[in-house]
């Protein structure tokens, strides 16, 4: 878990008007959920008002935007600074080496992006998977 309190959204749905109900969690799991909230989690439809209890099980997790967002800037930043000083060296220095080396600099982004997108998914599909 690379970014272990990071809250995501899990989503229900309302049992009148199946409106979806969203809910804000730090526990990374179903079971840990039901441990903070109860096996029942008390909600009210943001449509219609009504004052339910959800089962559990019946929130699924979501992508939630900001790893997503925070891994699309990092990206982006980091290929083109890593273009721009690679570009750079190259011209300036011209010594092949370091401009491959500044060049290498562009896996990192990347790198970031999919460790990013992969603790994300591993964590929703965690929530998913786990019933109580
Ligand atoms: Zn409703």
């Amino acid at each position: 878990m690379l970014i272990p309190h990071l809250r995501m959204y899990v989503y229900g749905k309302c049992k009148s008007c199946k409106h979806s109900l969203r809910f804000k969690t730090e526990a990374p799991t179903r079971i840990e959920l039901a441990m903070r909230n109860g096996e029942y989690i008390g909600c009210t439809c943001p449509s219609c008002s009504l004052v339910q209890q959800q089962h559990v099980n019946s929130f699924r997790a979501t992508y939630s935007k900001i790893p997503q967002l925070l891994a699309g800037i990092i990206f982006g930043i980091g290929t083109l600074g890593g273009l721009y000083f690679g570009f750079f060296v190259l011209e300036n220095v011209r010594n092949h080496y370091l401009a491959y080396g500044a060049c290498s600099l562009l896996l990192i982004p990347g790198l970031v992006y999919t460790i990013l997108h992969e603790d994300e998914r591993r964590r929703v599909n965690a929530f998913n998977q786990m019933q109580v």
